[in-house]
């Protein structure tokens, strides 16, 4: 599957029993459908999933990864803040670190102190942004 931003094959990630397909270059993840609800159902947030909504942007719209039709875009995040890429039958493509600030929008407030977040460590191992390995 190539990268529907940089054009680069995706590497596929496993994160308990969810694939996550992301791209080395531009560290952007592909979602299928459906994942993005399991990764939230998983680190007990669901809020998020009712929030998205379409909008008329004036980004560049991207290519579906699997079907090469146009992704549409679509707000994500409490107040919106998020703009992501949709294909309606394959799935959500996340820019650098969308899908870290989505995760946290849709799990905030109901995630408990202190709680283990695996999910959030995870992505932290992954998009350690240039420089910063050896900290
Ligand atoms: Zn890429
Ligand atoms: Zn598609």
């Amino acid at each position: 599957m190539k990268c529907p931003q940089c054009s680069d094959i995706l590497i596929t990630l496993e994160f308990d029993r969810i694939e996550i397909d992301y791209c080395p270059r531009c560290e952007g993840v592909w979602l299928d459908s459906g994942e993005l609800a399991l990764l939230l159902a998983r680190e007990g947030g669901s809020a998020l999933v009712g929030t998205f909504r379409p909008v008329s942007g004036k980004e560049r719209k991207r290519t579906c990864p699997i079907c090469s039709r146009a992704m549409k875009k679509i707000l994500a995040g409490g107040n919106g803040s998020i703009l992501l890429d949709e294909c309606p039958d394959h799935g959500l493509w996340f820019d650098r670190g969308e899908l870290k600030k989505t995760l946290a929008a849709g799990c905030s407030g109901i995630r408990e102190e202190g709680r283990e977040d695996s999910l959030t460590r995870l992505l932290d191992e992954i998009f350690v942004p240039c420089g910063e390995e050896s900290r």
